[in-house]
């Protein structure tokens, strides 16, 4: 084929997968927030069968060795070749896997959600763990096939944030549990601070209402986004101008919510922000999972738990509650919001204890990967390692094991990158504190403009950038993780006055 009919075959591939992805994408968005439960069997068997048509057509040969060749041809421009080689990597590992194999998987991963949520409204992981026995079974023969000799562990770890392993993972996780685990200590003993106002009745219609002001601050417009409801709150997009978040209300906590639309509305925002002209490439996506949590978790923790953010929100917040928050003052209510307290569930955890919940994950998909730990009795295991790390007793399934969606969904290798997103995120804010007054801009309820800084220095380059890349030309230098075990200790030396 000639080289312009060779790059119309691939571009009309390229458009024909993110149609099926886009399908996919919608009916999962439906799924997890919409759909009714009953007629759940029924539509993962065709949403297997659609999985199984993309599978056929991503796999073909014929592109494979288009892909092949452009990924190194000198005459390609650079985003041609950055998307040709990531597809590789993607296909590479994908068209060793029998089409029959890779159906019957994705039909387990779409019944292991139900399974899982079943589970969990019972609290019963022993309804969850066949499932998540043969989730582990199946992913095994699945990355079988693959040429790499590498542990699976260490595959999963790298699909997920390329460049990453057990030892890269142990190295990060030593230092935490270095400096954490004597810090959380010191915050415990130490006098602790009121949240008890956070936790009284807060009627789901007036979270609601707040709801729309804090969208608002966020710059979270209709004409590119929408929010929803679901049990466990993530965000999908479809292109630059269709991301979708989703929340989840609680009655007895004002902060869950709240917390959760900045986290998801950080990732929403990233994917908004990537240039257009990627759309329905590979390149259009955010780099990599931790590059998305820092993302995320950076308007979350970083921005979300300052008083400068709150400056004109809270009052808005105050005339929708006047009984519950009319007599506690801004600097409380921040001070709440910043309290360290060893809890049960990661999504409600506090920044500094946060990352000991991903540790927890992390040593236990480690066991389940290297045949040290087995799913029998893990919900066990799960409770040890609370109280070895937290010191916390696991009341329930629901609250421990249970707590996640991502197992059920066969996520092996992604947790960590929770904990290693917050940490990029410190370095991000480290110099974008140099660049900009970050504070200043919050209060004035500039938070755009905060967010331009990370579109010009992070978001706009979606995939064209490898993490690493990103990471040292936005911050001049590489990952460093003393950035953010240094931001947790002097943020809660001061708070807890250690
Ligand atoms: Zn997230």
């Amino acid at each position: 084929m000639a080289q312009k009919e060779t790059l119309a075959r691939y571009q009309e591939w390229i458009k024909k997968c993110s149609a099926y992805r886009m399908a996919l994408s919608v009916l999962t968005i439906d799924k997890m927030t919409l759909a009714p439960q009953g007629g759940a069997a029924f539509r993962d068997e065709r949403m297997a069968i659609l999985s199984g048509e993309l599978f056929s057509i991503r796999t073909d040969p014929e592109i494979f060795e288009i892909i092949k060749n452009l990924k190194d041809d000198p005459d390609a421009d650079g985003d041609t070749r950055r998307s040709a080689q990531l597809y590789y990597k993607e296909l590479e590992n994908e068209r060793v896997i029998p089409k029959d194999e890779y159906v019957a998987f994705s039909l387990l991963v779409d019944q292991g959600y139900n399974d899982w949520l079943k589970a969990k409204k019972e609290s019963d992981y022993s309804l969850f763990e066949p499932t998540l026995k043969k989730l582990i079974e199946e992913s095994k023969k699945i990355y079988g096939y693959r040429s790499s000799k590498a542990p699976i562990y260490d595959q999963m770890l790298d699909d997920y944030e390329p460049g990453t392993s057990i030892e890269f993972y142990d190295k990060f996780f030593d230092k935490v549990k270095e400096r954490l685990i004597p810090l959380i200590q010191k915050v415990v003993k130490a006098k602790q601070v009121d949240t008890s106002f956070l936790y009284q009745t807060y009627p789901v219609d007036k979270q609601k209402a707040f709801m729309d002001k804090l969208l608002t601050y966020l710059h979270f417009d209709s004409s590119w986004g929408y929010q929803n409801e679901t049990e466990h709150p993530f965000t999908d997009w479809i292109c630059e101008n269709d991301c979708r978040v989703t929340t989840k209300y609680l009655p007895d906590n004002v902060a869950s919510a709240m917390l959760s639309t900045i986290h998801e509305v950080g990732h929403a925002t990233y994917e908004h922000d990537i240039d257009p002209k990627y759309d329905g490439m590979i390149l259009s996506d955010g780099v990599s999972c931790a590059m998305h949590e820092s993302q995320s978790r950076l308007c979350e923790n970083y921005l979300g738990r300052t008083k400068a953010f709150w400056t004109s929100l809270y009052p808005q917040l105050q005339e929708e509650f006047p009984g519950q928050l009319g007599s506690v003052s801004i600097d409380a209510f921040v001070d709440a919001l910043n309290a360290a307290v060893p809890s049960l569930v990661r999504t409600e955890a506090d920044e500094l204890t946060y990352p000991l919940h991903i540790l927890i994950r992390y040593e236990i998909e480690k066991g389940l990967f290297n045949g040290s730990l087995s799913t029998e009795g893990l919900n066990k295991t799960w409770n040890e390692l609370y109280k070895k790390y937290l010191g916390v007793d696991v009341p329930n399934d629901r609250e421990g094991i249970l707590q996640d969606v991502h197992w059920s969904d066969a996520s092996f290798g992604y947790f960590p990158t929770y904990a290693l997103g917050s940490a990029y995120a410190a370095q991000f804010v480290h110099t974008m504190r140099k660049d900009i007054d970050v504070d200043k801009l919050l209060a004035q309820g500039h938070y755009d403009q905060v967010m331009g800084w990370l579109k010009e220095h992070v978001h706009q380059y979606g995939c064209r950038l490898t993490p690493q890349e990103v990471m040292t030309k936005a911050t001049g230098e590489p990952f460093d993780p003393d950035y953010y075990l240094d931001y947790l200790e002097d943020k809660y030396t001061r708070l807890y006055h250690l």
